[in-house]
Formats: C-alpha cells, structure tokens, sequence
C-alpha cells in the first residue's frame, strides 16, 4: 500500500477538502494510472451529501469521481492490454465477479458483487473504494478502457458515465433515424445524450427548464427546444415521442413525459432524484406506454461508446476547473448552472 493525494467530504455536510488516501500496490492484473482529468457527476453530489441514503448509504470519509482519464505509470506481470505511457479511462466500476450471467452476458453494471469506483466495499485493503478526485488509482485491466488518441482528453472524462450512460439506453430501444426522441434536462448526461441521439439520426427535442440554453440546445445537436415550464409548448408535442430520456437529478412531474409518448412509447430514467416519483396508472394505461430505468452500461458497451466517440469526434462540452474550485462546482451543478460538464484538472492538485 501507498499513499497518495486526494480530495474527501468527512460527512454529508462538510465541503470536500485535501487528504491522503492509501492505494493498494499494483498486483500482477492490476494497473496504476496518473489521474489527468477528472469529470464531476452529479452522482458525485448526491453521494458526498448522502442523499441516496435510503439505497446506497455514504461511507466517510468520500472520495468521489468516476469519470477518470490518465496516463498509465506502472502495469502488473499479467497485464496484457496496457503498458507504461499508455492512455486508459475508468467509470464507474472497478470490479465484478466475472462469472454471473450478467458478467458473461456484458453486463456488468447489472452483477450483484459489482464494485463502483467509490463508496464501496475494497477487497484488498478494507473499507471502501476511493474515486478519481485523486492524483492516481489503481485497477484491474479488466476495468480500464483504451481512450481514442484523437480526442481532447477532458472532453473525454465525461463520455466515462455521462457518455455511456446516455449511450447505453438510446442504443437499447431502438433510436436511429425516423425516431423522435426526447432529452430531458440539459445538463452533463443531457447534453451527451442529445449528441448522441443527434449521431444516431433522430429527429431530437430537448426539454428544459432553463431558457438561456435553447442556443446551446441547437448548437449541440437539437432539432428543437421547449420549454418544460410553458404546458402551451408541452402541448403543442402530445402523443409523438417514440423515446424519451430523462436526466433530471431532482423531483419532477414525470407525467408531463408519459403524455408526450405516442403508442408503445418509452421513457427511460437515467436521472436519480433522491426521492420517489408519483405515476399514475393512466399515465402508462393509455397508448401501452412504458418506464423504464437504465444504469451506466457494461464494460464492453464502454469501450465501444468511446470508439463511437473517437470515429464521430465527440466529446463532452466542459469547463476544466482545478480542484480548489469543486466546492463551488456542486453549488453551480445544483442550481443547473453547468455547461455542460464540470472537469478537474488534476494537475492542481499536484500544487497543494
Ligand atoms: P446535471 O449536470 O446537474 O444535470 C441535471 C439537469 O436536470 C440540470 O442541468 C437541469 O437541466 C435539470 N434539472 C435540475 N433540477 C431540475 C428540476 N428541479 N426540475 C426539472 N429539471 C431540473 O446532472 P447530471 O450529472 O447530468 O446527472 C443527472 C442525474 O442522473 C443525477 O440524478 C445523477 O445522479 C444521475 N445519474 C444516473 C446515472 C445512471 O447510471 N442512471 C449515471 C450518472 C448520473 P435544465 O436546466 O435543462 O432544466
Ligand atoms: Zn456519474
């Protein structure tokens, strides 16, 4: 084991601050990154305030971050698929059992002893998994991605969660050219998955409650943009979505979007807000209508979401921030005011 620098919340209220962390050395599957970039998820507030406690209960001291790029510094006797020098990235998981179904299957982020990148259980030194909001991390190859060395590395952090999260389920149900699809809220899921529906051929609307980012919603790859708050706007689209991805971090009337939805339309929540969401049966009864829900997506639908972004040219929108500012990045992302996605530097931590 060693120790290395990051940056940890002590409890749900406390604001994230410099610590040390221990890593465990390099065993023989195993590679050692330096963290270059590191993307902020809103996933990374709700856990650092504990949120998600009636699911997934924080453990402190946390150190969040599962949107990590870097340049690989040490490889174990087996590993076969990186060297020193090399680019990797790692979401959100760092572990799985490999031998479950779901795991055979290359679905991962569906195997009951999957390990997220942090706030949970570490096999190898107790206690549990620290994230990327650190100078350096060590993981399995199995859990490491190859970056495509044609993108700009910060944008590349995001497409780790924001990217496959929203990837994974346009993929799922069916959008390609002919669809209209839906993304709800712009932030950093929203805006990767309106760049995606976009590539993919879909005719896309994109609903948010900011006005000041319809230009933003155009540039990014929207057909059109309506205002979820004007209910003129939402009504004008009744009945015509065959898909509708909503990223929303915070309670909302989901209700407005099942209406949208034409016969056998679907939407799906990738967005997380804390507390349950009232749906009445009408909602769903009428025109065969469908919710569904969809987490990150498996190693293998990673990899080829970062290939995707490497031949298409995509990254996320970011603004690169050093650590010193993440504080105030979680403030900004709870008021909606990203755009589009918070990414540390971590060369500033290299300064503390
Ligand atoms: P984000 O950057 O903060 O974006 C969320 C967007 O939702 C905001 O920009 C805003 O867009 C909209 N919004 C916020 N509060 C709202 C409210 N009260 N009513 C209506 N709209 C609101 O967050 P993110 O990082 O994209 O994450 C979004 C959610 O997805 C979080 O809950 C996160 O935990 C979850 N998540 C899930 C997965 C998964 O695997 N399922 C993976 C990553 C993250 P507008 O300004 O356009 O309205
Ligand atoms: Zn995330």
């Amino acid at each position: 084991m060693y120790n290395t620098k990051a940056y940890a919340a002590a409890s749900a209220t406390s604001p994230l601050s410099l610590t040390q962390i221990g890593r465990r050395a390099p065993t023989e599957h195993d590679v050692q990154m330096e963290i270059l970039f590191c993307g902020i998820c809103h996933s990374d507030v709700h856990s650092v305030r504990n949120e998600w406690s009636n699911f997934m209960s924080t453990t402190y001291p946390i150190v969040p971050g599962h949107e990590i790029v870097g340049r690989v510094t040490q490889v174990g006797s087996a590993v076969t698929k990186y060297k020193p020098g090399d680019l990797a990235a790692i979401g959100c998981m760092v572990d799985s059992d490999g031998i479950c179904p779901n795991c055979k299957a290359g679905f991962e982020q569906f195997c009951s002893n999957m390990i997220l990148t942090y706030n949970s259980p570490d096999k190898h030194l107790g206690g549990v998994t620290y994230g990327g909001y650190s100078d350096n991390i060590v993981v399995d190859e199995r859990f490491a991605l190859r970056v495509p060395d044609n993108l700009d590395l910060a944008g590349v952090a995001p497409l780790l969660c924001a990217g496959i999260t929203t990837y994974s389920p346009l993929r799922h149900w069916g959008v390609t050219q002919g669809k209209k699809v839906g993304v709800v809220g712009l932030g950093g899921l929203g805006h990767m998955g309106v760049k995606f529906a976009h590539a993919f051929g879909a005719d896309v609307v994109v609903f948010t409650t900011s006005p000041n980012k319809k230009e933003d919603a155009l540039r990014l790859g929207a057909d059109e943009v309506v205002v979820s708050r004007n209910a003129d706007e939402m009504q004008q689209h009744a009945g015509s979505f065959d898909f509708i991805l909503d990223t929303v971090s915070a309670k909302h009337d989901i209700n407005a979007y099942l209406n949208l939805l034409r016969p056998d339309g679907n939407v799906t929540l990738v967005g997380a807000p804390p507390n349950p969401l009232e749906i009445p049966a009408f909602s769903l009864i009428m025109g065969r209508r469908s919710l569904s829900g969809s987490i990150i997506g498996g190693i293998a639908e990673t990899q080829e979401m970062l290939d995707f972004c490497g031949e298409h040219n995509i990254t996320a929108d970011v603004e690169v921030i050093p650590i010193q500012k993440v504080n105030e990045a979680y403030e900004r992302l709870l008021n909606s005011d990203v755009k589009y996605r918070f990414v540390i530097d971590m060369a500033s931590l290299k300064t503390e």
